[in-house]
């Protein structure tokens, strides 16, 4: 299976302040199994991670830490950061 993409967003950088979206690359396995009562209400399950972001105004490098979610059936094996989006609205 293919990486699937998703955005994040860094609210508060810590080199500028500003806020930030980001697209990643997320790599799920999907395991197949038998459903079971207790599955069906499984809440997913937020998991953390942390990764260097490049801040556009800065030029720079950062940590920072965020959560994504999975479940026992849609496990994130890794999670790569692609590049910043170019957003066209502006939220300030
Ligand atoms: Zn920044």
């Amino acid at each position: 299976m293919s990486p699937r993409s998703e955005c994040i967003a860094i609210d508060s950088c810590p080199k500028c302040q500003g806020r930030h979206r980001y697209k990643l690359a997320v790599d799920r396995s999907i395991v197949i199994k038998w459903l079971t009562a207790s599955d069906m209400y499984e809440r997913a399950r937020q998991v953390r991670f942390v990764r260097l972001f490049t801040c556009p105004v800065k030029k720079e490098d950062y940590q920072a830490t965020f959560y994504l979610s999975d479940t026992s059936s849609d496990r994130i094996k890794d999670v790569r950061v692609v590049g910043i989006v170019s957003s066209d609205e502006q939220e300030d």
